[in-house]
């Protein structure tokens, strides 16, 4: 048996039913074996094992009191996978889905992702069980204070800083970050996406949308193609999937979908970016919204999406940029895009694509970029932030934007090249894993065991 096989046994023996843990470490580990048969090394000091098994993991009880008086409770996890290359750095994700398995997959990915950057940060994430939709405001904070009473205590600028993912945003950022300030009495840039009047960076809002757009044009850059004219199909309306459209626009690309848990939007003409923002950064409303506001707009509830499928990717397009949450394009999804012409996939969220969609875009030979790579931006500027607080500064916008842009290309061509390399030119799965996990091996191997 291979050592990756070794590697992905152990996986599923010791983290029964973590199912979306199994699956990242099926991908990352089975694109890894040219690596392991060219460099043993790597097996002789376990380094497979070891990056497999979080640093630390806390688990903490997060008791609130809602509006009514009632006592709630939720479960809250703090994965702190691998310190190679830096202090601990991902983001939080609240949502009734968080489980320990889906912050080992996202933690997993992190770590690689983080690496790939080229920048000083170890991989990490943490959230929590808590459904942030229909809380208001008061119970939003309470539970904010509550999370961070727990957690303030592991986390540090120089030990682990963490950020927002799905259900975080400057508002949680906000209430954390002043929750830690209180226990601890320090004002220091211990979690980034922070507001801009105290300690956040110019363009992290922006960061992973845009970054996922460059990527794309990176991709197609190589293919002598440019997203100039090309239709878009985008999934999700929340912070990433906002910012791909906005940019996808100064590309002069055309989006014209998007969608939330309950239901998908197309809008042949584009999406109505000021729309958009309005009904999800402001109003914190669902997409009938849009569509009231958007009477060309179709909108078309989860409900009557095709069996089994997501109804965002039965649109045609040129390039599709899942930006929701993981496993949410299959293999039906992805042989539907490719029958409609699609030659590009980018990555915007964490693994959108099930392991059998990604081999359909390898076999096809279209432009794919896992979201490891794709969606690095965010993370990226998250250590820019850390860098201005770190330096007192503030940079501009065009100042963070122009660095996006530079850390975006060095992660394609980093991936781009590592693909050549082990001879499987364009597959950027391969490319982006080796990349990635080879520079958190070697700091491993030269740190001890540790
Ligand atoms: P948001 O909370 O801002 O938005 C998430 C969007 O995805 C919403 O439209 C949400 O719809 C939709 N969504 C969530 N869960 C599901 C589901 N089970 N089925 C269908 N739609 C769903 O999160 P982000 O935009 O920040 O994150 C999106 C993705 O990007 C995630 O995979 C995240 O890990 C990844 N990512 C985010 C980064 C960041 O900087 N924010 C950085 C790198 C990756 P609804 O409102 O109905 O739940």
């Amino acid at each position: 048996m291979s050592y990756a096989h070794e590697l992905l046994n152990r996986a599923v023996s010791m983290n029964p039913a973590e199912f979306e843990f199994h699956q990242a470490v099926e991908e990352v580990m089975l694109s890894l074996q040219p690596l392991f048969r060219r460099e043993p090394k790597y097996q002789k000091h376990r380094i497979g094992e070891r990056v497999l098994e979080p640093e630390r993991q806390i688990i903490f009880a997060v008791p609130w009191v809602d509006d009514k008086g009632d006592m709630r409770i939720n479960r809250g996890f703090r994965i702190q996978f691998n310190s190679a290359l830096g202090p601990y750095k991902g983001g939080f994700r609240f949502h009734p889905s968080v489980t320990q398995g889906t912050l080992k997959f996202l933690g997993f990915e992190q770590i690689f992702k983080n690496s790939l950057t080229g920048l000083a940060i170890g991989g990490a994430k943490g959230g929590c069980n808590f459904d942030p939709k229909g809380k208001s405001d008061s119970e939003i904070m309470h539970f904010c204070q509550s999370f961070m009473t727990e957690l303030f205590r592991y986390l540090g600028p120089s030990t682990d800083v963490p950020a927002g993912d799905i259900g975080v945003g400057a508002r949680e950022i906000g209430y954390m970050f002043g929750q830690y300030k209180r226990l601890t009495t320090r004002f220091e840039g211990v979690l980034t996406g922070k507001s801009f009047k105290w300690g956040g960076s110019l363009g992290r809002k922006e960061a992973t949308g845009y970054g996922a757009v460059y990527m794309a044009e990176n991709m197609l850059k190589v293919r002598k193609k440019a997203l100039e004219g090309m239709v878009c199909t985008v999934s999700g309306s929340g912070n990433v999937a906002t910012y791909t459209v906005e940019k996808l626009y100064h590309y002069g690309a055309r989006p014209v979908t998007i969608s939330d848990s309950q239901g998908m939007i197309h809008h042949p003409d584009g999406i109505n970016l000021e729309v958009l923002k309005q009904v999800k950064e402001v109003e914190r409303a669902r997409l009938t919204r849009y569509a009231e506001l958007c009477k060309d707009a179709v909108y078309v509830p989860v409900e009557q999406y095709p069996q089994g499928c997501n109804a965002v990717w039965s649109v045609p397009c040129q390039a599709a940029f899942p930006c929701a949450t993981q496993n949410e394009l299959n293999e039906d999804d992805a042989k539907q895009l490719l029958a409609n012409g699609c030659i590009l996939v980018c990555e915007g969220a964490n693994m959108p694509s099930t392991l059998k969609a990604v081999d359909a875009f390898l076999a096809a030979g279209i432009a794919y970029a896992p979201g490891k790579a794709a969606n690095a931006g965010g993370v990226a500027t998250s250590q820019l932030e850390m860098a201005q607080n770190a330096s007192m500064q503030q940079w501009s916008f065009e100042t963070v934007d122009k660095k996006i842009k530079e850390i975006m290309l060095n992660i394609f061509t980093s991936m781009h090249d590592t693909a050549e390399e082990f001879g499987q030119p364009g597959n950027y799965v391969l490319g982006s894993n080796i990349a990635g996990f080879r520079k958190v091996a070697d700091a491993m191997i030269e740190q001890g065991g540790v």
